[in-house]
């Protein structure tokens, strides 16, 4: 009983989930400050021939006690508690660093993308700081990508608006991440600062099986295609999923068909000896 006259239902399941939240906040508290985390990257790869447009950036914290904890648990701490923002500042001149890296070792025309949360939009212009990252680590404003959830885009004020269309000027890709999950109008589509729409993986995953879901990933294909977005089709995991999306006009894909997310010692040893960006040999 809260004292004003409502009840509140509590379950120990409720309990545990407390705990594990507090539990992780002080240990991701921890591992922030010490930098406790590593990046993997997955490839996007068009459709036509396979060959790598981007790696995508995924945070991973492997916990001493708990291991892997998935960034689907820790990047919501991670928000709610504004870990986010230094968190980000590392994953962002990590994953610029590694690409510049690659590309100074011989890669070529591969790009990296990268996940901005809608704390870091919030806090601070994004165009200064991704500016700053860019400057330090040589890398060029052409190769870089910023992934933005549908859901926090139909948010953002006329100012965050701003700094994104500043960026793009300078030549960054910005993506809206997650397309489809965020119940924003098709029209918004329109209007805001985007080069890129990645769909998202429930779509692909339902595609096949039901009607409608195709009837809506093939308008927002049509749409896109009109005003002049690149699509990523996201979660491709069987052949036939592939011949869909490349059928309707998804310029790229990723998914575990292509190739899973794999540590930067993987990806250099692959991709650096063979000297080549095509994932499907
Ligand atoms: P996301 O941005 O939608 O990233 C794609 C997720 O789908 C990744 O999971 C990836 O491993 C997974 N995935 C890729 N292909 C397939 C597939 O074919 N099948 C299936 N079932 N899954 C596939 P991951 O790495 O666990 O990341 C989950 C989410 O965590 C990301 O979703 C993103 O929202 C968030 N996240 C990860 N790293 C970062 C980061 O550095 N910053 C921020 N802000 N969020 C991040
Ligand atoms: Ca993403
Ligand atoms: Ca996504
Ligand atoms: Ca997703």
């Amino acid at each position: 009983h809260d004292g004003k006259g409502i009840f509140k239902v509590y379950s120990p399941e409720m309990g545990n989930k407390m705990r594990r939240y507090h539990y992780l906040l002080e240990e991701l508290r921890l591992a922030v400050a010490r930098k406790d985390f590593y990046l993997n990257f997955q490839p996007i790869v068009h459709v036509e021939d396979c060959m790598i447009d981007y790696f995508e950036a995924l945070t991973r914290w492997n916990h001493s006690i708990e291991g892997m904890i998935s960034p689907v648990e820790f990047i919501p701490i991670a928000e709610e508690s504004n870990l986010i923002l230094e968190l980000g500042d590392w994953i962002m001149l990590e994953a610029c660093r590694q690409m510049a890296a690659w590309h100074n070792a011989g890669l070529r025309k591969v790009r990296i993308s990268v996940n901005v949360s809608g704390v870091q939009l919030k806090h601070r212009s994004i165009y200064d700081w991704v500016m700053a990252t860019l400057t330090k680590t040589g890398l060029s404003p052409n190769s870089l990508m910023l992934e933005v959830t549908e859901s926090t885009l139909i948010k953002a004020d006329s100012l965050i608006i701003k700094e994104l269309e500043k960026l793009r000027k300078e030549g960054i890709t910005i993506a809206i991440d997650d397309f489809g999950t965020g119940f924003s109008s098709l029209s918004t589509l329109a209007d805001l600062p985007i080069d890129v729409i990645k769909i998202d993986r429930s779509f692909i995953t339902q595609a096949n099986k039901s009607k409608k879901y195709l009837d809506i990933l093939k308008t927002i294909c049509e749409l896109g295609q009109k005003l002049g977005l690149k699509i990523v089709a996201e979660g491709v995991e069987e052949p036939a999923q592939f011949e869909l999306v490349k059928r309707i006009g998804v310029s790229s894909v990723q998914g575990y068909l292509v190739s899973r997310p794999e540590s930067s010692v993987n990806v250099g040893n692959k991709l650096l000896n063979k000297n080549v960006s095509n994932m499907s040999g």
